[in-house]
């Protein structure tokens, strides 16, 4: 799964006035890649995580996943594409308070019409493979902020997705919660997956072997290094 993006811009108008978010990026990113994107705010970044998750499509430019252009697709065209390639996590977690974490890991096959007993058997999988199995019946406010992590990560791998996009993941964890939650992205990224994160934090961005910096809605930077900080 290649997403390319060719000299795409975004621009929102305001009344008279046009906010040009992103001009002109061009970007490659390949199957298997564990990306960070860093830069000051407003620069753009989550325009740009916004375009690269299918939640929002170019002003100008191209964006192809898989040779598949996305600008062109309707709005029930674009849900289906993020609904079947793409899992998000969020720096909130954004987890329904009154849902069991298993409640809360199941829903997005709900949506994706799976019956019942086939979204409780993936969805304690997929509470398993982040070490919650033992936690499947608490509710949110019963979590601590990495579990609550643990819980929106396993959400974001039910329905099977190439890329997760996470927008400041460990934003609101302590050093610890947030190290857990990058090792267990290394481990997703370590069985194929692209992840995608937004992070101000350099020592997150450590665990991976590329960093795109944007500045003014360019990528002025995109570094790549030989070694990331391992996953245990
Ligand atoms: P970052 O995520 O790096 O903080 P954003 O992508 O949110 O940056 O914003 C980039 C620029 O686009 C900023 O100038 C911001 O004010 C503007 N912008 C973002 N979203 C909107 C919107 N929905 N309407 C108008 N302007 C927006
Ligand atoms: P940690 O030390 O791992 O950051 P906490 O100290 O917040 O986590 O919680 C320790 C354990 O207690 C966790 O495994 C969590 O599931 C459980 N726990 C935390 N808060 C509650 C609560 N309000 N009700 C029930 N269990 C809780």
């Amino acid at each position: 799964m290649t997403i390319t993006l060719r000299n795409v811009t975004k621009e929102y108008h305001m009344g008279d006035i046009i906010v040009r978010a992103l001009a002109g990026v061009n970007l490659e990113i390949t199957a298997g890649e564990l990306t960070a994107i860093m830069g000051p705010s407003g620069s753009g970044k989550s325009t740009l995580m916004n375009i690269l998750g299918c939640l929002d499509i170019p002003t100008s430019g191209s964006y192809t996943i898989d040779g598949q252009e996305v600008g062109t697709l309707n709005d029930d065209e674009l849900a289906i594409t993020r609904n079947k390639k793409i899992g998000f996590v969020f720096q909130n977690f954004n987890l329904l308070p009154r849902m069991s974490a298993l409640q809360n890991v199941a829903l997005p096959m709900v949506y994706a019409g799976v019956n019942k007993k086939d979204r409780m058997e993936t969805a304690a999988r997929a509470l398993s493979m982040v070490g919650l199995e033992d936690r499947r019946d608490h509710r949110p406010n019963e979590l601590s902020g990495g579990q609550r992590q643990r819980v929106a990560i396993a959400r974001s791998l039910v329905n099977n997705p190439a890329i997760i996009m996470a927008d400041e993941p460990t934003g609101n964890l302590d050093t610890k919660s947030g190290n857990e939650i990058m090792e267990i992205f290394c481990n997703l990224n370590n069985q194929g997956r692209t992840i995608i994160l937004v992070t101000h934090e350099p020592e997150i961005a450590d665990f991976t072997r590329r960093i795109l910096h944007v500045r003014d809605g360019e990528i002025v930077r995109d570094e790549t290094r030989g070694e990331a900080k391992q996953c245990s």
